[in-house]
């Protein structure tokens, strides 16, 4: 059965512009192309009752079936997802204290993680702890953390190791996840791993991860969502966080039946020829920057190894380069909004992953047209701290 997809642009009715994504699964562009599966299975649960418990224990099944996980829930998105694993850890099936928190009296309370670790996906990771109770206690520096400091601060106090896979952490000096799961075993420690944004759904819990959480809206294509995948213990008391601190990160019938339309969808992709289209647009682009001399390219994997290459323009010259293009680009029309963490160091990259059809084609004519004019005073001959300045004032004045 052909799957229905929805026939309309609603960028008109709702009065937004609508932009070209090249940054990859972000949240502030609306995440990803959701599946058409996905938009079908939520189409159909939305107008209908249905008892929750039970569509979750199917979601369950759904995402042991996908993960190799004992058991799963859905919650909201993937920062919901490390809080209520984080206070499942800390309350168990206890509704008392799944009520009582961020009051954490008698509890063991303190969750361990590599400070490498603290990355910001928009906001601090470490506040998704801390909302529950939890004290955090961070082991090693920013580039180096070892297994004896590791070992050193498991004490009766400890709740949870949370272990971030990501490309925003730092990629060097950390302690392997399995070595995590061997000494946070011998002080019966569960490692709780947030691995909102990665394609490997088996790899980390047959690492020995007690539980591993994705965002059912990046690569899966789904709704808003995320995914608690682990031991049935674990995910019960995350679970069960819906009587307390989860309510506020609930997710509905709608988010529930489409990440489970999400997960099979997943099973049956054709990994081969998303690689192929990839790379197919990857060589557009690169072909299309190749004459101008002040920009070099350079296709880079994925940092956390997701099968994922993306296309890096590195600027030489004027410091402000790589910036001031990025911004023509989100300027123009349609807006191309480029994957910008690296505008300090003078690059940014393109990311092949969330086009519609004829989109690698427009963003191909769009760097060209902007390498053309490169080198005349763009975007108000702003430098990157005063173009990041404004756009944080921009966000401040809202709705403004
Ligand atoms: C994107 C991301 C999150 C947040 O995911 P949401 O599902 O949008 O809440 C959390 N952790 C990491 C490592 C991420 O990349």
């Amino acid at each position: 059965m052909q799957p229905r997809v929805l026939p309309t642009d609603p960028h008109d009715k709702l009065g937004v512009r609508r932009v070209i994504n090249v940054a990859g699964n972000m949240t502030s562009l609306g995440a990803s192309i959701a599946k058409p599966e996905v938009i079908e299975a939520v189409a159909d649960i939305l107008p209908h009752f249905v008892e929750i418990d039970d569509l979750q224990r199917r979601a369950s099944q759904a995402i042991a079936k996908a993960t190799g996980a004992e058991a799963g829930c859905v919650t909201a998105c993937a920062s919901a997802g490390v809080s209520i694993s984080v206070a499942g850890a800390m309350t168990g099936a206890n509704l008392a204290a799944i009520e009582a928190l961020p009051d954490t009296a008698g509890l063991r309370d303190t969750v361990i993680v590599q400070l490498g670790h603290l990355c910001h996906y928009s906001a601090p990771i470490d506040q998704a702890v801390r909302l529950t109770g939890a004290r955090l206690r961070t082991i090693g520096s920013v580039n180096e953390a070892r297994p004896d400091q590791l070992a050193a601060a498991l004490d009766e106090n400890v709740a949870a190791m949370l272990f971030v896979v990501s490309h925003q952490t730092m990629q060097h000096g950390q302690i392997p996840l399995s070595e995590c799961v061997r000494i946070c075993r011998t002080a019966n420690v569960p490692v709780i791993v947030d691995a909102a944004a990665e394609m490997d759904l088996s790899g980390f819990l047959s690492d020995g991860a007690d539980i591993a959480i994705y965002s059912a809206h990046k690569a899966l294509g789904g709704m808003t969502g995320g995914i608690v995948a682990g031991k049935t213990p674990l995910v019960r008391a995350a679970y069960l966080q819906n009587a307390g601190i989860g309510r506020g990160m609930k997710v509905g019938k709608e988010g529930i039946a489409g990440t489970i339309a999400a997960l099979d969808a997943w099973a049956k992709r054709d990994r081969d020829a998303e690689w192929a289209a990839q790379q197919h647009t990857l060589t557009l682009w690169r072909e299309a920057v190749a004459p101008y001399n002040a920009i070099k390219t350079q296709l880079v994997d994925d940092p956390t190894d997701n099968p994922i290459q993306r296309l890096r323009l590195a600027f030489q010259g004027d410091s402000n380069a790589a910036a001031t293009f990025a911004a023509r680009l989100a300027q123009g029309d349609p807006p191309v909004i480029v994957r910008d963490e690296f505008l300090d160091r003078n690059c940014f990259e393109l990311d092949p992953c969330n086009l519609h059809p004829g989109e690698a084609e427009i963003v191909a004519e769009r760097l060209q047209q902007e390498a053309e004019s490169a080198g005349e005073a763009g975007a108000g001959g702003q430098t990157l701290t005063e173009l990041r300045q404004a756009s944080l004032a921009r966000r401040l004045a809202w709705p403004d």
